[in-house]
């Protein structure tokens, strides 16, 4: 419903990444049969970049998220087969939470398209709408050098809003 409403567009880790908020965002329904205008479907090439990228499948820590093309059979009956898409196992990533009693969200966090809004990263966005293999696999490499795929402790975290609320 949301690719349909135009808000963006299906990723590898199953979750619908937007052009401004990438995959920040909790999506609301409302139904209605008021005659409202209609947006329609708005690609900007996710599909093609995660072809390339695999991060999020690497650093999941359950291995719930596919690598390789998207499929069209889901891995449980938590997944609705059908379309072709990648198939995240989320039973085995529920699995996961139970057992650190907390929610991960790792795959969001090393997520390319998390990123703040900044010329630069405006920039690799505008790019990756050309959908050109070559240049979204030196994007995914650049975003490793430059360290956004590490992850660190929680810790980490709270010192830097603490320092800031500080400040
Ligand atoms: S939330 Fe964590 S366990 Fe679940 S798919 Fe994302 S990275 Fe994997
Ligand atoms: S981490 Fe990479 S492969 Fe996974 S959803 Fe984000 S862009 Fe796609």
């Amino acid at each position: 419903m949301a690719m349909a409403a135009g808000l963006g567009e299906q990723s590898r880790m199953g979750l619908l990444v937007t052009k401004k908020f990438g995959p920040r965002i909790r999506l609301c329904k409302v139904l209605t049969d008021m005659p409202v205008k209609t947006d329609k479907y708005q690609p900007f090439g996710v599909s093609e970049f995660c072809r390339t990228c695999e991060v999020c499948a690497e650093k999941c820590p359950s291995q719930s998220i596919p690598y390789g093309p998207p499929t069209e059979s889901g891995k449980n009956i938590s997944n609705q087969s059908g379309p072709l898409k990648w198939y995240n196992d989320h039973e085995r990533c529920f699995n996961y939470w139970a057992s650190i009693r907390t929610d991960c969200s790792q795959c969001i966090r090393v997520c390319p398209f998390n990123k703040p809004l900044s010329k630069i990263h405006d920039l690799s966005r505008f790019m990756i709408r050309f959908k050109w293999p070559l240049v979204n696999k030196v994007l995914v490499q650049l975003d490793s050098i430059l360290g956004y795929h590490s992850t660190y402790p929680a810790s980490v975290f709270w010192n830097e809003l603490n320092r800031y609320r500080k400040n």
